[in-house]
């Protein structure tokens, strides 16, 4: 299938790193084959899946400025169907190579064509920041999975990330969806995150999956064991929300494909 899904919002912060490993988890415990491909110069998703600073690891830096083969770079991690194309802090430097580069804004799109009959899905993880980086992933994407945190400036960020998506659209990849907005972080014992949830469920209608991600301890204490919340702790709430998670996407892309 090859479907290939940004995670994204400029602000830090909001729960893509853990949205998208988890939903990567996910996906891969239904038994689809997935690709995580970290975008972040922080290398978040990386560490948080196991792998430690390492100077002679490969990573998307290789593949997006030196043009060196992807399939080579990709990592498997404690899950059968979940591999991971790392990043680390060259990657940083990306962003301003980038701005030199021929096809700046199609450098990832061109460098995972390879990759895309090998997996069901690719997801990615951006940085948080509106630059080239997140402007490849989103030209590189079908669609886009932005995580929200129940918090209170949740929709004045949100207007600013769907004003870069239009623009994307315009100018780079007309087809770019939006798969849906994940809530995040919910705090039931704080009344504010209702107020959110209903907030952006009455401005974004139908984009808003059902399922709400619970601030949940366990899923913060997974990536120091390098391993996704479902390996850690399969049944804990987070956990649970992001199999339930997963299960919408796959709703969403089915009905997509019946239109
Ligand atoms: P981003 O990638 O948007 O910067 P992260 O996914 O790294 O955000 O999340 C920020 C912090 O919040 C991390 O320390 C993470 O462990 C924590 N966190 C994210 N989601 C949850 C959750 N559902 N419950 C508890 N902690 C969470
Ligand atoms: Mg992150």
């Amino acid at each position: 299938m090859g479907r290939i899904i940004a995670v994204a919002n400029q602000k830090g912060g909001v729960g893509k790193t853990t949205t998208a490993i988890n939903l990567a988890a996910s996906l891969a415990s239904k038994n689809l084959k997935i690709l995580l491909l970290d975008c972040d110069p922080q290398a978040n998703a990386t560490s948080s899946l196991g792998f430690g600073r390492d100077p002679a690891r490969r990573s998307l830096y290789n593949v997006i400025i030196l043009s060196e083969p992807p399939a080579t770079i990709v990592q498997k991690t404690s899950l059968e169907s979940l591999e991971l194309l790392p990043s680390d802090k060259n990657l940083a430097g990306a962003t301003i190579e980038l701005v030199e580069a021929e096809n700046r804004e199609f450098r990832l799109k061109q460098a995972i064509v390879p990759l895309k009959p090998d997996y069901d899905f690719i997801l990615i993880d951006c940085p948080p920041s509106l630059t080239l980086l997140t402007v490849n992933a989103m030209a590189a994407a079908h669609a886009v999975v932005v995580p929200l945190q129940c918090e209170f400036f949740a929709l004045e960020g949100l207007s600013q990330l769907l004003k870069t998506i239009d623009l994307v659209r315009a100018n780079l990849n007309p087809d770019l969806d939006i798969q849906g907005i994940i809530l995040t972080m919910f705090d039931k014992r704080n009344r504010l995150s209702d107020q959110v949830a209903a907030d952006v469920r009455q401005h974004m209608g139908e984009k808003v999956y059902e399922t709400i991600i619970p601030r949940n301890v366990r899923i913060s204490e997974a990536p120091s064991h390098g391993l996704p919340a479902l390996v850690y702790d399969l049944r804990c709430p987070g956990s649970q929300a992001y199999i339930k998670l997963a299960g919408e996407l796959i709703k969403r892309e089915r009905a997509r494909m019946a239109a």
